[in-house]
């Protein structure tokens, strides 16, 4: 499964990046971005774990 992360919404706490590290990195900006694909159960716990619920489907 393909997320998204709404840059706006993202504070850069880098839980995600380094949590699922092949699926999100940060951009120049110390946002969180998507750069590759999740299963299904993790994508939801990625979702389920970003304090600013900022990673959606
Ligand atoms: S967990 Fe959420 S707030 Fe933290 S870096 Fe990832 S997208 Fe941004």
């Amino acid at each position: 499964m393909t997320l998204k992360v709404d840059s706006e919404l993202c504070v850069g706490c880098g839980l995600c990046v380094g949590s699922y590290a092949g699926a999100f990195e940060f951009d120049e900006e110390g946002k969180a971005k998507v750069v590759g694909d999740l299963d299904e159960t993790t994508a939801e716990e990625a979702i389920a774990s970003c304090p600013a619920g900022a990673i959606s489907k």
